[in-house]
C-alpha cells in the first residue's frame, strides 16, 4: 500500500494506492480512500514506490549449462539462479523459445510444486531448424551453453512429424529457426513454416519464428507465425511490404534490441552501433504502425539486466505506456492469459512489481525493483 498503481498500461496510476491480496488473487485495488484494508491483513509499505503488474519476458532461454541437470541443482542454487536472472528484474511470466524440454520442465515443476520461487515458465523446447545449422556442441560448450537436440527438417512432411512430436510431449508451443546452415546444405524448407504453423494452431499453441533477414520476416509473416522473435538489422530497415505484411498477420515482435551489441562485441563499434540503430529503426517502424510489442531479449544468450533494453525500446518511440504494455497486457493476450495475468484488477493472479521510484519519466527505472510477487508470494526482495 502507499504506492502509485498502475492497473493496466493505458489507466492513469492511482496515486496512493491499495491492492487487497486474498488467496493469491487481487481481491480490491484502488486509492487509500476508497479500499477498506482489514486489520487482519499484513501490509507492504510502497510509500513512494510504483506498482505494476508482473512482468513478462517473451524470449528467454534456459540453455545455459548452470541448467544442467536441473533435477539436481539444490533448491537454494536453483531459486538464487532463477531470481539473478528472472524475479529480481520483475519477471513472473517467460516464454523460453529453445531449450532442452525435459529439462526446462524439471525447473518448471520444482516451481510449480513450491519447492522453489520462480516465475511461471512456458516452453517451446527444442527448435526446428535445417539440419548443420545449428553450432556443433564443441562451439556450444565455448559459447557456455548445454548440447541440444534440435529437430532437423528438410521437407514440409519433416516439420509436421516434429512439431507432433513436441506437441505430444506437452510444449507451450513451436520455434523455427531459419538459421541457414554453411553450404552447400539446403536452408530451412519455404513449405515447412506453414505446415509448423498448421499443426501448432491445431493445438492451440504459437509459433514463433528466428529470421535473419527481412525476408525470413516476410515469409514468416505470411505463413502465419504469431511471433517474430528477432528485429533483423544484418539486412537492413524493413521496407513497407515487409511492415505490412507483418501488420497484415497480425504478428507480434520481441525486439531483442540488445542482443546485437552483444552479439557483435568483438567487431568494431561502429559496426555494432550501425547494428543496434538499425534495429532500433525496424521496432520504431513497427511500433508506428501500431504492431504488437512483446518485450523480449533472448535472455539467457545476453546479460541478464534489461535496463538498456528498455532504454533503447525508448530511442525507438516508444512511450512509457506502450513499454509496459509490452511487458503485461500484449503477452497477456498474445498467449490466452488476459483474464488471468497482465493487469492489477480484482480476480486477477496476484502478479505484481514493485518498483523503487517512478519509472514514467526515465524507462531504466523499470529494471529497478524493491519487490516481486507472483501469486501474492514475494519471490523477490531488494536487498538495499
Ligand atoms: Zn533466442
Amino acid at each position: 500500500m502507499g504506492g502509485a498503481i498502475y492497473v493496466s498500461p493505458t489507466a492513469e496510476p492511482i496515486p496512493n494506492g491499495v491492492v487487497l491480496i486474498r488467496g493469491g488473487k487481487i481481491s480490491a485495488v484502488g486509492s487509500r480512500a476508497t479500499v477498506q484494508v482489514p486489520a487482519t491483513f499484513q501490509s507492504l509499505d510502497c510509500s513512494g514506490r510504483t506498482i505494476t503488474a508482473g512482468f513478462w519476458n517473451s524470449h528467454v532461454h534456459f540453455f545455459e549449462r548452470k541448467w544442467t541437470n536441473a533435477a539436481a541443482i539444490p533448491a537454494a542454487e536453483l531459486a538464487r539462479q532463477l531470481q539473478d536472472m528472472l524475479t529480481r528484474y520483475g519477471f513472473t511470466s517467460v516464454f523460453d523459445l529453445g531449450s532442452p524440454w525435459e529439462n526446462t520442465r524439471v525447473i518448471r515443476q520444482r516451481i510449480e510444486s513450491g519447492e522453489v520461487p520462480g516465475p511461471r515458465i512456458r516452453s517451446t523446447g527444442e527448435v526446428l531448424i535445417a539440419p548443420h545449422a545449428m553450432p556443433a556442441d564443441n562451439i556450444l560448450a565455448v559459447l557456455g551453453d548445454m548440447p541440444l537436440r534440435n529437430l532437423e527438417v528438410t521437407s514440409a512432411e519433416q516439420a509436421i512429424e516434429a512439431s507432433q512430436k513436441l506437441l505430444e510431449k506437452g510444449v507451450d508451443g513451436i520455434k523455427v529457426h531459419l538459421q541457414p546452415p554453411p553450404p552447400p546444405n539446403p536452408p530451412f524448407p519455404a513449405n515447412a513454416i506453414p505446415a509448423a504453423v498448421t499443426q501448432a494452431h491445431r493445438a492451440g499453441k504459437p509459433v514463433f519464428v528466428h529470421p535473419n533477414s527481412g525476408a525470413d520476416v516476410l515469409a514468416a509473416a505470411r505463413a502465419g507465425v504469431d511471433v517474430i522473435a528477432h528485429t533483423t538489422p544484418q539486412s537492413g530497415p524493413w521496407d513497407q511490404t515487409i511492415l505490412m505484411a507483418m501488420k497484415n498477420a497480425g504478428v507480434a515482435l520481441t525486439p531483442t534490441l540488445t542482443l546485437w551489441k552483444s552479439a557483435m562485441r568483438h567487431d568494431l563499434i561502429s559496426m555494432q552501433e550501425r547494428y543496434t540503430n538499425t534495429a532500433v529503426g525496424q521496432l520504431q517502424a513497427w511500433a508506428a504502425l501500431g504492431g504488437t510489442v512483446l518485450f523480449g531479449t533472448d535472455m539467457g544468450a545476453v546479460d541478464y539486466d534489461p535496463a538498456e533494453e528498455y532504454a533503447l525500446m525508448s530511442a525507438a518511440k516508444m512511450n512509457f505506456p506502450q513499454i509496459l504494455a509490452s511487458l503485461t497486457t500484449a503477452p497477456a493476450e498474445r498467449f490466452g492469459d488476459s483474464q488471468r495475468l497482465g493487469r492489477i484488477a480484482p480476480g486477477l493472479e496476484a502478479d505484481l512489481v514493485v518498483l523503487k521510484g517512478g519509472p514514467s519519466q526515465n524507462v531504466r527505472g523499470l529494471a529497478a525493483v524493491e519487490y516481486t510477487l507472483r501469486g501474492g508470494r514475494i519471490i523477490y526482495r531488494s536487498a538495499d
